[in-house]
């Protein structure tokens, strides 16, 4: 395969270069929720006078992909664990962008309405039914179907191919993208990376009696082997819940799962703890200590309140605490080590699923030279994931690199819980796209500040007056 072309998407027609983006687009790895978000968002804001820059995706298979059957996430017909109307604009508020009372404020959430999750149904005469329905959560192929509608009513760009290098070319990212028959060059002025990597897993996969999680959703697909009646699922986040549920509820097997704290921990969903996922207000000015155990108790290695109550209909579902440390054939049966302290002990189980989820820095792999050492120097040191979940910036990139690198999955610790997920998506895409526009752009100081609780507004002209909060506070 060779380097045979480039693609430099022309600037927006129209629109005036005096932003930070120079006419180059955002370039955003995979066509999920957050690339549509942000094509959404950037749609809509260049509709009412902001030159903000065009979102283009690069997606190794289609639209949502990880939200359908066979792509190793979900069998589709799994449900989306938050509210549907927690959908592409929410939480719809247009405060970074104008005064309250301002008319292009207004405009804004009028036209980002125009893709929520009610005009979906709406636009495909369903919304009557689903309200009867009382407002069912939908499978994973319905909102796939949401996202695909939302993406082409905004006119997301979506190049096919996988990425395979990034690499900083002065002021730019040049992604190196691989079609299959052919190697070419994107060029864009910031790169966002979504998904959730590749499943890390902690045991070697042999694709018969230990499955990754793309395994098992292949196997749930194609049809579960009458042999496994017995199965260890390794890990207790949200991944492992739709597996348990799938195994012991949908195809009525007995799970163990094998998780390093005491139970199966339910994530914390009160008004109280939610609000910080739809509106980080005052989250930078917790201390750490805080925010970690906020993010244990909501989101890490917990199942939802959904996935709980399903389970409590079946008796198939036990745990062990502990950490597995290796598996090995055991008469037709897999034996499976696990450390708990200093006890070690076998559990045997005709099949093991590791759950354990994806690897947050599967993108460091992609980075060229240039681009690993502006990494290494704009974090002090080695690249690890704590050093970069302290780091992100309220544009919830790493600061300090010449070419923006906006990294959402990691910016939970600094700048809210909400950002890695489907929380707020609205919210995401605002604090992005914010900077690229001189008169919206929160710098990199301001990180600082906003952890010592204190705003920072910027003001502009035409179109309106325009101002970003570092806080969060003047987003409600
Ligand atoms: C099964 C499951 C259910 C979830 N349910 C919820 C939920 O209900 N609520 C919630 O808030 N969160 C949920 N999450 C967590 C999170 O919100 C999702 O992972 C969400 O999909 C993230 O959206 P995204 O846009 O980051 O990426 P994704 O939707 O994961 O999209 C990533 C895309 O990148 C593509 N890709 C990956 N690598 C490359 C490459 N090198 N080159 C090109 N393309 C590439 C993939 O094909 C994929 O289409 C769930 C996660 C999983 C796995």
């Amino acid at each position: 395969m060779s380097q045979s072309s480039t693609l430099f998407p022309a600037s927006v027609a129209g629109t005036r270069s005096t932003s930070r983006h120079g006419g180059a687009p955002l370039l955003v790895i995979g066509a999920g929720p957050k690339a549509v978000a942000l094509a959404v968002k950037s749609s809509v804001l260049r509709a009412v006078g902001f030159d903000v820059p065009e979102i283009v995706a690069l997606e190794r298979d289609r639209t949502a992909a990880n939200w359908l059957a066979g792509r190793g996430w979900t069998n589709g017909r799994q449900r989306l664990g938050t509210l549907p109307e927690k959908d592409l604009g929410f939480p719809y508020d247009c405060t970074t962008w104008g005064e309250s009372h301002d008319p292009v404020t207004g405009e804004i959430a009028q036209r980002m309405a125009g893709f929520s999750w009610a005009s979906h149904l709406q636009d495909r005469g369903l919304y009557a039914r689903w309200i009867d329905r009382s407002r069912p959560q939908p499978s994973h192929r319905e909102w796939a179907d949401y996202l695909e509608w939302a993406a082409d009513r905004s006119g997301l760009r979506t190049v096919i191919g996988e990425v395979r290098a990034a690499e900083l070319r002065g002021g730019d990212w040049a992604l190196t993208v691989d079609d299959g028959t052919d190697r070419f060059a994107v060029h864009g002025a910031g790169l966002l990376v979504s998904g959730p990597g590749p499943a890390a897993g902690v045991l070697p996969a042999d694709g018969a009696r230990v499955l990754d999680t793309a395994g098992f959703w292949k196997m749930a697909v194609e049809g579960f082997p009458d042999w496994a009646e017995t199965v260890v699922v390794v890990g207790a986040g949200e991944t492992a819940g739709t597996i348990v549920r799938e195994l012991a509820l949908g195809q009525d097997r007995k799970v163990t799962v094998v998780a390093p704290r005491a139970t199966l921990y339910s994530r914390g969903e009160s008004p109280f703890e939610n609000r910080y996922y739809s509106d980080p207000t005052g989250w930078a000015g917790l201390s750490e200590t805080d925010r970690q155990e906020f993010i244990r108790r909501t989101d890490r290695a917990v199942f939802s309140q959904e996935v709980q109550s399903d389970l409590a209909l079946t008796t198939n579902v036990s745990w062990e605490p502990g950490r597995v440390v290796g598996t090995r054939p055991a008469d037709g049966q897999v034996a499976v080590e696990i450390a708990y302290g200093e006890q070690h002990r076998l559990h045997r189980a005709d099949l093991v699923v590791d759950a354990t989820g994806g690897d947050p820095l599967w993108f460091t792999g992609l980075l060229g030279p240039l681009a690993e050492d502006a990494l290494r120097a704009a974090l002090g040191g080695a690249v690890t994931r704590e050093r970069i979940e302290r780091s992100i910036d309220s544009s919830l990139a790493v600061p300090g690199l010449p070419a923006p690198l906006h990294l959402p999955n990691l910016a939970a610790l600094a700048q809210g819980p909400g950002f890695p997920n489907l929380s707020s998506l609205g919210l995401l895409s605002d604090r992005v796209l914010a900077r690229y526009v001189p008169d919206v752009h929160a710098d990199d100081t301001a990180v600082a500040e906003a952890r010592s609780g204190s705003r920072t507004t910027a003001r502009a002209g035409a179109p309106g007056s325009h101002h970003l909060d570092t806080s969060g506070a003047a987003q409600r």
